[in-house]
């Protein structure tokens, strides 16, 4: 288990004295709560995560292992309060979306996969998303605020009692990946306390290796999450170049190709044996050219030398997927499989991602939700869009 910042959350129990989320805890902050605050034993907090996290129970009067008065005790401090499901939708293809209430004016999305043997959860880490990402649906909402543990596990909670999720027992969901609306390092401490109630056999109980967080490049925050969990670690490369990648992924600007690769490589070098997968979105004419496939194996082939294990870089190829207004489109298959092919021709591993949920419009990129943007952007973005020469609105 890694560190839980319990200061933290017990400073914001007391402010909050009368009734706290439950879901806002991990194991460790919640048996603080519960010696500190309550003056009981660290046995009973595992006990209300077992309900919570496990059989999907939220009133503590369910909870018949519990004395009484331990129970009306949990009544008047504390409640279990998960996300709202404003709507959720089932795709022909077994994926499944909810737009989930974070609060009167915002939601987000979570959107559950399954595949052969495996059940993957996308869950998001903020309400839109500041970083505006050229090809990414999520970038024309704006940015509202983070999400709190409690809303992000809330996700997983809401995924799991739908699915009838039993940890290590009905394994529905195997993987968790935080790919969701917003960029997870820029929300670090709610999502660290989340990813700790994902891995944790009294919440879902998910391998290190089967939580992944995916970053657009946020330097100083990968080192900072390689000393405080074991999770994979997934990069938004989508161009070998710096100049590109700065037009693409803004993020770039501040942080540059070289320096991400670097604090990637200490990520990796860690712990014998971690990998960490680039996420490339192949757009028309962008960035799915040989040079663009030829500058992605030098700098890939580099990563693995300097973390000295073979494929140490594991590359997912993802067709762009459209959405209304974007001046981006998906290369045809063969441009697709000759941008694979050259991958593959170097030695290098780089499956296409399929599309899933295209027909909820959950596929990759295409996550919306609604979002009172406070950034002003989205506004902006629809008045250019509103303008002549409109297709291009959103460069
Ligand atoms: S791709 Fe990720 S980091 Fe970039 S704007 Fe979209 S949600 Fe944010």
């Amino acid at each position: 288990m890694e560190a839980a910042p319990q200061g933290e959350a017990v400073s914001r129990l007391s402010s909050h004295v009368s009734r706290t989320n439950i879901f806002d805890f991990d194991r460790a902050s919640l048996e603080a709560f519960f010696e500190q605050e309550l003056g009981e034993k660290k046995f009973r907090a595992h006990q209300v995560m077992k309900w919570i996290h496990h059989r999907h129970v939220t009133e503590f009067a369910d909870m018949t292992d519990l004395g009484k008065a331990l129970r009306a005790k949990l009544e008047g401090r504390a409640v279990v309060h998960a996300p709202q499901v404003v709507f959720d939708k089932a795709s022909a293809d077994g994926t499944h979306k909810w737009l989930l209430g974070m609060d009167p004016k915002n939601a987000i999305e979570t959107v559950y996969i399954p595949d052969k043997g495996r059940g993957t959860l996308c869950v998001s880490s903020q309400v839109g998303c500041a970083l505006n990402c050229q090809f990414c649906s999520t970038a024309t909402q704006g940015f509202n605020r983070n999400l709190s543990t409690a809303e992000i596990i809330g996700q997983v909670w809401v995924a799991a009692r739908h699915l009838g999720n039993v940890p290590h027992q009905q394994r529905k969901l195997t993987n968790v990946v935080m790919m969701g609306m917003g960029e997870p390092l820029a929300n670090f401490d709610n999502v660290v306390r989340a990813m700790s109630i994902m891995r944790d056999d009294l919440g879902y109980g998910l391998a290190n290796k089967r939580v992944t967080l995916s970053t657009a490049g946020m330097v100083p925050m990968i080192d900072k999450l390689g000393e405080v969990s074991d999770v994979s670690l997934a990069v938004s490369l989508h161009a070998p170049f710096d100049e590109l990648r700065s037009e693409l992924v803004p993020l770039n600007r501040k942080y540059p190709i070289a320096e991400l690769m670097e604090a990637c490589v200490r990520y990796a070098l860690r712990k014998r044996g971690t990998s960490v997968t680039f996420e490339y979105t192949l757009m028309k004419d962008v960035n799915d050219q040989p040079e663009h496939a030829r500058g992605l194996v030098k700098l890939l082939r580099e990563f693995d030398r300097r973390v000295q294990m073979k494929d140490a870089a594991k590359v997912n190829l993802i067709p762009f997927n459209p959405f209304p207004g974007t001046r981006f489109a998906r290369p045809t298959d063969e441009a697709i499989r000759a941008f694979q092919k050259q991958l593959n021709n170097a030695g290098m591993i780089a499956p296409v991602r399929r599309t899933r949920g295209d027909d909820i419009d959950a596929a990759c990129g295409q996550l919306k939700g609604q979002v009172m943007d406070r950034t002003r952007r989205s506004a902006e973005f629809r008045k250019r869009l509103q303008a002549p020469g409109a297709r291009d609105a959103a460069a």
